[in-house]
C-alpha cells in the first residue's frame, strides 16, 4: 500500500531545489595538501548544525516517517546553501526509494491455556506469520535431546525454557535470537506446530527491550526475502515469569496470527562537488552518513524521542562541514555526498543507492563512512575496515591512517575490527553494501556507548572538539583520495566472514 502523501511531497520538495539557484565552481589548482582543513572544518558549524537536527523538532527522524523526510528537506537546504550541486534524481538532491514493512497486525491473538498474551507486553512473535494453531502444550525443558526424547511433539505445540551462553564469542542477543531460527526449525522439522521460548531469568531485561521491537515488524527493499509473507509455525518469546505456569500439563495453545505487509517512501539526499580535472572529475570520492534514528518509542526517564546526536547526526554534521571545505578548494575528482535514508531499518537507503547509483556504480573509487563520531575518549577513534577479513583496500587505509597522522592522531581501536567482536560493529553501518561490491570502503566511527539507542543520545553528551577532529580526518583522507592519480587498489580475493 502506496501512502498518498508521497507524489505531494515530491512535487514539493522537486520544486523547492528546482528553484535554487547555483555559483559557478572555483576553478583553483590543488595543493598537495588542503591548507583549509582548520579554517573550513569549525566546531562553531559543526555543533550548530548537529543541534539543530538532533533537536526535538525532527522527533527523532525515523526512516519511512515524515520526521525522516522533514530532517531530509532541512539536511538538503543546508547542502544548497553549501553550494553543492544537486546528484540525486531529475535534477533533485533526493532519491526515493520505498521501504517494504511487514508486521504483524493489531488483530491477531494468543492464548496459553488460561494467560490471555497481550503480543508485545506479556509475550512476542518473534517473526510474522500468518498462522492459525490450536493444539496442547507441551514443556520440554531446555530441549535436550535426552528430554525429547520423552515426548512426543508431532501436532503439538512445544515450551523450550532458554539457558546457557554463548561459547563462540557472539553476543547474548544473537546466541538467542540464533535459537529462535534453528532449534525453533529443529522443533518444527520434527513436526511442533509452535514453539514457545522462556526467557532465561538472569537475561530478563533482553526480553523487556526486543519484546517492544518485534512489535515493529520487519523492514527492507521491496521484494527482498526478509519481508516476505509466510504462514510457518508462530515461534513466541515469553518473558521469564512465564516459567511458573508454562510447565503445567494439559494447557492448550491457541493462536490467530494475521500479517499485514505495506510500503512506504524513504529517502537518499545525494549532492556533488564537481572535480576539477578534465578527466577524474568523471570519477568520485563517495562520503557517506545516515540521517535517520530511532524515532518516538518507549520513554526513558520520562523522555520518548529518540534523537540520536551521535548516531548519527554527528555524521550529517560532519559532511556538511566537509562540503564547505570542498567548494572551498575543490579536488581534482568529484566529491559525492550520499545520507543514506533508513539505516536504522536495515542499511535500507545504502543497500538502495549502492544498486541504482545516480553516478556509474564504477565511479566510485570509494566510500568514506561516517557513522556515530562524537563520544567516548577524546583521543580515540576506530577505523572500521581496516583489517583482514574487513580490509578491501590497504591503499585506502594506508591513506587514511597517514591523513590521521598528518591531522588529529587519533589512537586508532583495532579490537572492533576483528570478525571475533561480539558487537560485529564493520556489520552494522552503511560502508557495508559498498564493500560488498568491491568498492574499497572504510567507516570512521568513535564506537559504542551506554547512551547508545536511548532518549540520552542528546546534543548536550557530544564532544564537539573530538567530532571536528574526526571530521578533519574524514577530509584529509578524502581530499588525498581525491587528489592521486591512481584510484585506490582494490584487495584481491577480499571476502567478509558472513
Ligand atoms: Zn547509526
Amino acid at each position: 500500500m502506496k501512502i498518498p502523501f508521497q507524489t505531494t511531497v515530491q512535487l514539493l520538495l522537486a520544486s523547492l531545489t528546482l528553484a535554487a539557484p547555483f555559483t559557478a565552481t572555483a576553478q583553483k589548482k590543488p595543493a598537495a595538501k588542503p591548507a583549509n582543513a582548520e579554517s573550513a572544518i569549525r566546531e562553531a558549524d559543526i555543533k550548530r548544525d548537529l543541534f539543530a537536527l538532533a533537536g526535538d523538532h525532527f522527533r527523532g527522524r525515523e526512516g519511512g516517517t515524515l520526521d525522516e523526510l522533514k530532517a531530509s528537506v532541512w539536511l538538503a537546504d543546508q547542502i544548497r546553501a553549501t553550494g553543492m550541486l544537486p546528484a540525486g534524481d531529475d535534477g533533485t538532491y533526493f532519491q526515493w526509494f520505498n521501504l517494504q514493512r511487514t508486521r504483524l497486525s493489531k488483530s491477531s491473538t494468543l492464548r496459553i491455556g488460561s494467560h490471555e498474551i497481550k503480543l508485545n507486553e506479556d509475550g512476542a512473535v518473534t517473526a510474522p506469520t500468518n498462522a492459525s494453531v490450536n493444539a496442547p502444550l507441551v514443556y520440554v525443558g531446555t530441549g535436550s535431546a535426552s528430554e525429547l526424547a520423552k515426548v512426543d511433539i508431532k501436532g503439538k505445540a512445544v515450551a523450550v525454557q532458554i539457558a546457557g551462553a554463548p561459547t563462540d564469542g557472539i553476543s547474548y542477543r544473537r546466541y538467542v535470537s540464533g535459537k529462535f531460527v534453528g532449534q525453533a526449525g529443529e522443533l518444527v522439522k520434527a513436526g511442533a506446530v509452535a514453539v514457545v521460548f522462556v526467557s532465561d531469568p538472569k537475561q530478563q531485561a533482553l526480553y523487556d527491550h526486543w519484546s517492544h521491537i518485534y512489535e515493529r515488524g520487519r523492514y527492507s527493499l521491496p521484494g527482498a526475502a526478509t519481508t516476505r509473507v509466510v504462514s510457518t509455525p508462530p515461534v513466541v518469546w515469553l518473558p521469564a515469569s512465564a516459567a511458573s505456569w508454562v510447565q503445567q500439563a494439559g494447557q492448550q495453545l491457541t493462536a490467530e496470527l494475521k500479517v499485514e505487509s505495506f510500503q512506504y517512501p524513504s529517502v537518499n539526499i545525494v549532492a556533488k562537488m564537481p572535480g576539477t580535472d578534465a578527466q577524474l572529475k568523471n570519477e568520485y570520492v563517495l562520503f557517506s552518513t545516515h540521517q535517520d534514528h530511532d524515532g518516538v518509542r518507549a520513554p526513558v526517564a520520562g523522555d520518548s524521542i529518540y534523537n540520536g546526536a551521535d548516531d548519527n547526526a554527528t555524521g550529517c554534521a560532519a559532511l556538511l562541514a566537509i562540503m564547505r571545505a570542498f567548494k572551498q578548494q575543490p579536488g581534482r575528482r568529484s566529491a559525492l555526498f550520499v545520507y543514506q535514508g533508513s539505516e536504522e531499518r536495515g542499511l535500507i537507503g545504502s543497500t538502495y543507492f549502492s544498486a541504482h547509483p545516480t553516478v556509474p556504480q564504477s565511479s566510485i573509487v570509494a566510500v568514506l563512512n561516517a557513522e556515530m563520531m562524537g563520544r567516548n575518549a577524546p583521543d580515540s577513534a576506530a577505523l572500521l575496515g581496516s583489517t583482514p577479513p574487513h580490509l578491501n583496500s590497504s591503499d585506502l587505509v594506508r591513506t587514511a591512517l597517514a591523513a590521521n597522522q598528518a591531522g588529529p592522531k587519533f589512537k586508532l581501536d583495532t579490537e572492533w575490527d576483528k570478525p571475533t567482536h561480539p558487537e560485529g560493529w564493520y556489520f552494522r553501518s552503511d560502508h557495508l553494501p559498498y564493500a560488498r561490491l568491491g568498492i574499497p570502503a572504510i567507516m570512521y566511527t568513535s564506537l559504542l556507548h551506554v547512551d547508545y539507542h536511548t532518549p540520552r543520545d542528546e546534543a548536550s553528551r557530544i564532544d564537539y572538539a573530538k567530532l571536528t577532529r574526526m571530521t578533519r580526518w574524514m577530509y584529509l583522507t578524502g581530499w588525498a583520495v581525491a587528489n592521486r592519480t591512481a584510484p585506490p587498489a582494490r584487495e584481491p580475493g577480499f571476502k567478509l566472514e558472513r
